[in-house]
């Protein structure tokens, strides 16, 4: 069979075969600690639950509007405006099965052949790849432990070509937990500004900040820079609902519309009842958000101490997310060879950095249990002497 030519040019992604590999160890008994998932391992809280329930109990069980439930729109475009100061309408917003079908969409509906998009490494794997899918060429730009893993404004204004339609922006950041600062989100405001391209901000990870960590949405800076944001969120991460498949886009009125002509014959709506679990989410309390913060900043704590007192090992102090980002250069092994053999001979699964575009780190989410996690790293470290 030929296939096309576009599925030559991305990979499957590193994240789900390694997950894949450790969860098969698993099933034959083997006594695996896991860090390689970037998912909560919480259940979705009881009131997000129920309220899905009761719609599928009502009949919420046909064809809604391709955008979105009229309701969630609404919820969204009230959320956005509260909490991030940004100033959308219902009509600004559209709900996507997941954060990453809204990054998609919005590719499809703004990247064409000769388009450059500036990507920040360690960057989410899935970034580069949308955006070959939508034609376009992404344009890597490198960072490290010692500017925090962060994009400068120089770095930026410098990758810039009279190509440059859109940069990438994610914080808190997955791989590495980097938060940008409200300073830092503003110089880079003026850099997109100047330069007049556009920017999406991924802020999936907005709620899971540590140590006083803020969260500046980058639309909210001005209004020069709001005209040329858009904004992808979803709620898998904050409300532990990764197989909900719920996400949303928001934006230029313009944007919504095209994404909502391309989903319109792509999936059409995201499933009916599954968006009043969403509705709940957004408009009831939000303690369930903050217990589960509070439960990652824990493990946290105990990660990166243990991690840190591993000779050869190495870690910045992340500020949001729920992933360490290590630096494995003093083992001599790059890291798809360090992560096979940690987990064929120790049984510990953790994502190798060049997935992220990083082949001298690994990643090491802590949403999981405290007792894997000591246990995982008493692995980790027999692991390191072994190698070393
Ligand atoms: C998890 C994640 C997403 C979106 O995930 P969905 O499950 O599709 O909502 C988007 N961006 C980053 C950086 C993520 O880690």
């Amino acid at each position: 069979m030929k296939l096309a030519a576009r599925v030559g040019k991305v990979s499957p992604s590193l994240t789900l075969v390694i997950s894949a590999k450790a969860k098969a160890m698993k099933a034959e008994g083997l006594d695996v600690c896991s860090f390689s998932a970037g998912e909560p391992d919480f259940d979705t809280p009881a009131h997000i639950k129920e309220a899905a329930k009761k719609a599928l109990d009502e009949g919420k069980t046909k064809y809604g509007a391709a955008a979105g439930e009229p309701k969630l729109r609404e919820a969204i475009a009230h959320k956005l405006q509260k909490e991030n100061g940004l100033d959308y309408q219902a009509e600004n917003v559209i709900v996507t099965n997941g954060g990453k079908h809204s990054l998609f969409n919005m590719m499809l509906a703004l990247i064409e052949e000769g388009d450059e998009v500036i990507i920040p490494a360690p960057y989410w794997l899935s970034y580069p790849e949308m955006v070959r899918l939508a034609g376009g060429t992404p344009v890597i730009v490198s960072t490290n432990a010692a500017t925090g893993y962060k994009i400068t404004p120089d770095r930026l204004r410098a990758s810039i070509t009279p190509k440059t339609k859109l940069f990438i922006l994610n914080s808190p950041s997955n791989p590495t937990g980097m938060v940008y600062t409200p300073a830092e989100v503003k110089a880079l405001a003026e850099v997109i500004v100047e330069n007049d391209i556009l920017v999406v901000s991924d802020e999936i990870y907005e709620k899971i900040l540590y140590d006083g960590a803020e969260h500046l949405s980058i639309g909210a800076v001005g209004s020069e820079i709001f005209g040329r944001t858009i904004i992808s969120n979803g709620f898998a991460k904050a409300f532990s609902m990764t197989g909900w498949r719920l996400g949303y886009l928001a934006g230029p009125v313009e944007l919504i519309k095209a994404t909502t002509t391309i989903q319109g014959h792509a999936t059409s709506n995201v499933c009916t009842f599954a968006q009043y679990g969403a509705i709940a989410a957004l408009t009831q309390p939000q303690d369930c958000v903050e217990e589960m913060r509070i439960a990652f900043a824990a493990r946290r704590q105990v990660m990166f101490d243990s991690l840190n007192a591993i000779p050869g090992l190495s870690c910045p102090k992340p500020n949001g997310a729920f992933y360490l980002f290590v630096d494995i250069t003093k083992t001599g092994l790059k890291s798809l060879e360090f992560c096979n053999k940690l987990l064929d001979s120790h049984h510990v699964a953790a994502i190798p950095g060049i997935a992220f575009g990083d082949d001298d780190c690994i990643r090491l989410s802590y949403a999981t249990d405290m007792a894997s996690i000591e246990k995982g790293m008493t692995r980790l470290e027999q692991f390191v002497l072994n190698v070393t």
